[in-house]
């Protein structure tokens, strides 16, 4: 089904639309963050919804109009006062009057006429602004509004603010938003009509009038019906796109694999350490899931150090058992070779051909790799997301995971489906994530949760500390490194300038190789990956005491003999992030300690993160704690990713919505898989007005 011709208006390029000149246009598809080479669209004006309202309903004499309001009022002009001469800098003065008292109307910088014309003594006009001081008599400032008595209709008595962007007035958007909202036209509804009547909700052109033209601040309220309704829509529409995204990855030819147990249980016996009973349950779902006729899209999540990497190895071994290939993408090339080192002993021990595939291999050496892939000697074929974007060819090829990424979404996560139709798909997430989140990204995933961490962990003693104690820090550092403790020293960000903070690392650095000599090295993002690799190699080989690191480090890296994290300026990071590089430590039977260390001042907000931090070792707790201070945006990094966001609803207070929308999106499905006849249109309208018609082909036919 092509698009319905009744969304046309909305699709319509803002260039085409009356009073919108390029520059204008192009600030907009700037500002809404059009897509690549596109224009933006009427929609997208739209959806841009109103942050608040301003209430100008508060129409008094000037006696009851206090200092702070904001209010309407009816004025008498009585007389202009401009500056005088060669002060520019004195204000424009206006005199008026009602029945109950005097005022007057302040303009700086007025340009020469417009003043007199707008307010003409002796005429009555409508002024609204917020109430101020000075010398003891009342005054506007700058009013918002002055309309003729005959023209006050046009005053908003209830207007809505928009966020904007610099060269963006308040008055050009909401010009156009009202020339726009008139243009919706009456859709075929798809919710549900009970649903609607029981919660009230009015129809989507009926709520999109009220929230962009409210009559009372009511109706633009986030939790009144009109928007309670719109954060449906859009739910409902991503829960629908990602349920058909998942049966069409699910309902493509899969493999029934069978396993003989044989491999498996060799890179078990050779395990340094017994699987923990989540492991072992997670594992079981991932076969399971393996030997039915689907395809798996699994979701593994699991806390920092929960020991993901060995659930993913007992997938790939089962895989190998039923005779396919399996290839491991981690997010960086540090990563990759990490995890090469530790799979590769245990699977030689099992008999099991791994490779590591390196952007800087030598011609020879990939050329072998390659050979052994196509020819299927290779069961496990370890690289980075982009390595395997170049052409690799597997003999057979069964299952793709893709390790400590938030970032990989359903357009990703398609695309690998479309390469090999039959692929199953593990995705392993760096740190937990909340369940909105989960269902917002990953609402097209099945779930294995592993709770639990191996035994013996101690918890590790996390202290917030002010970089002024510098030297104290620095003492006792230096007792326990003598004492053959490993420890990492992270860089603060620096403004999200990667320069900088390799800057910043290096200065500190040097700082540290003066006390430390040669037992100190730097690890950081600009550095070649050979090179990053050797100083990471060494550290894990112990060769080195103190590795003084960017994020880099960030994710994923195992050294389970350090037991010292230091984050330098830890204010600065997420809590999410900061959860993250504490579980660098803590990974084996050490005691291990964190060290945060702030610059003064520190804020509340701030001093409440670190708090956090050091309160819990939770990472679901983190995670659900982060989203409330952060917004769900940054938590998964999705405003670079160009990960959807949400326009409309607000997760903080549509959350429960959330739940709703998967739900009737997922009964619907059951129902109509092939959304057929008048309901089924409806939806399909619903999925092309939030733009997830990536959808629409996934549609089952009939
Ligand atoms: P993450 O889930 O953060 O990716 P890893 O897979 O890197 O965690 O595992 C963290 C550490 O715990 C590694 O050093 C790993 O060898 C170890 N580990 C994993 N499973 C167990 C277990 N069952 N018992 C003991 N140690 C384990
Ligand atoms: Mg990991």
């Amino acid at each position: 089904m092509p698009r319905p011709a009744l969304l046309d208006p909305l699709f319509r390029s803002l260039r085409s639309i009356k009073g919108v000149g390029p520059q204008l246009a192009a600030l907009l598809t700037r500002f809404f963050g059009a897509p690549d080479g596109q224009d933006a669209i009427a929609l997208d004006v739209l959806m841009h919804m109103p942050s608040g309202v301003v209430d100008r309903r508060r129409m008094v004499g000037i006696a009851e109009a206090y200092l702070g309001q904001v209010v309407t009022l009816k004025l008498h002009i009585d007389r202009h006062q401009p500056p005088p001469r060669g002060k520019p800098n004195v204000p424009h003065r206006i005199f008026a009057h009602d029945e109950t008292g005097d005022i007057q109307l302040v303009y700086f910088r007025a340009q020469g006429g417009w003043v007199e014309k707008t307010l003409p003594v002796g005429e009555e006009r409508y002024v609204s602004g917020e109430i101020g001081f000075f010398n003891g008599e009342k005054q506007i400032t700058h009013p918002d509004y002055v309309v003729e008595p005959a023209q006050f209709a046009t005053l908003p008595l209830v207007e809505p603010v928009y966020p904007l962007t610099h060269g963006l007035s308040s008055k050009v958007l909401v010009k156009l938003v009202r020339q726009i909202v008139q243009s919706v036209p009456e859709l075929p509804e798809w919710i549900p009509a009970s649903t609607k009547a029981r919660f009230h909700w009015p129809d989507f052109y009926a709520a999109m009038q009220s929230v962009h033209i409210p009559e009372t601040p009511a109706d633009a309220e986030l939790w009144g019906p009109n928007r309670m309704r719109l954060a449906y829509d859009e739910y409902l529409a991503g829960q629908l796109a990602l349920l058909l995204v998942r049966s069409s990855l699910t309902a493509a030819r899969g493999v029934a694999r069978s396993f003989t147990g044989e491999l498996t249980a060799r890179v078990e016996a050779n395990l340094p350490f017994s699987l923990t009973d989540g492991q072992r349950e997670a594992i079981e779902e991932i076969k399971r899931d393996l030997a039915a006729p689907d395809r798996m899209s699994r979701l593994l999540q699991g806390d920092v150090g929960s020991g993901k990497t060995v659930v993913a190895l007992m997938a790939m071994a089962a895989v190998a058992e039923s005779g396919a290939q399996s290839s491991l993408m981690a997010p960086t090339e540090l990563l990759a070779a990490q995890h090469f080192r530790t799979l590769k002993p245990i699977c030689e021990a099992a008999d099991l051909g791994i490779v590591l595939l390196t952007g800087k291999m030598a011609a020879a050496e990939r050329r072998a790799a390659l050979a052994g892939i196509e020819n299927g000697e290779i069961a496990i074929a370890v690289g980075t997301h982009a390595l395997f974007q170049s052409d690799v060819a597997f003999r057979n090829l069964g299952l793709t995971v893709v390790d400590e990424q938030h970032r990989f979404g359903v357009h990703q996560r398609l695309a690998l489906s479309e390469k090999g139709r039959d692929t199953d798909l593990l995705v392993m997430t760096a740190t937990p994530i909340p369940r909105t989140l989960v269902l917002t990204h990953f609402g097209d995933m099945a779930v294995s949760v592993l709770k639990d961490k191996p035994r013996g962990r101690q918890p590790i003693d996390t202290a917030v500390m002010s970089i002024a104690d510098y030297d104290r820090i620095i003492a006792r550092l230096k007792a326990r490194l003598d004492e053959g403790a490993q420890a990492f020293w992270v860089c603060p960000l620096v403004e999200e300038s990667e320069v900088l903070q390799v800057v910043s690392a290096e200065d500190r650095f040097a700082e540290l190789k003066k006390i430390f000599g040669d037992r100190v090295a730097l690890v950081h993002g600009r550095m070649s990956a050979a090179a990053k690799q050797e100083v990471m190699a060494r550290f894990q080989a112990d060769d080195l005491k103190l590795l003084v690191a960017t994020t880099v480090i960030e994710v994923g890296v195992d050294v389970p003999n350090a037991s010292i994290m230091i984050i330098e300026h830890a204010e600065r990071f997420g809590l999410a992030q900061l959860h993250q590089l504490r579980g660098r430590v803590g990974r084996g039977s050490n005691r291990s300690a964190c060290l945060l260390l702030y610059k003064e001042p520190l804020s509340e907000t701030a001093k409440a993160r670190l708090d956090t931090i050091k309160s819990t070792e939770d990472g679901f707790v983190i995670a659900e704690r982060d989203l409330e201070l952060r917004g769900q945006g940054d938590l998964l990094g999705t405003r670079q990713s160009g990960m959807p966001g949400y326009r409309l609803a607000v997760p903080d207070v549509h959350r429960h919505l959330l739940e709703w929308a998967h739900d009737d999106a997922a009964a619907t499905l059951e129902r109509n898989p092939g959304l057929t006849g008048p309901d089924g249109e409806a939806l399909r309208t619903l999925l092309y007005l939030f733009r997830k018609d990536l959808a629409i082909p996934l549609i089952r036919a009939g």
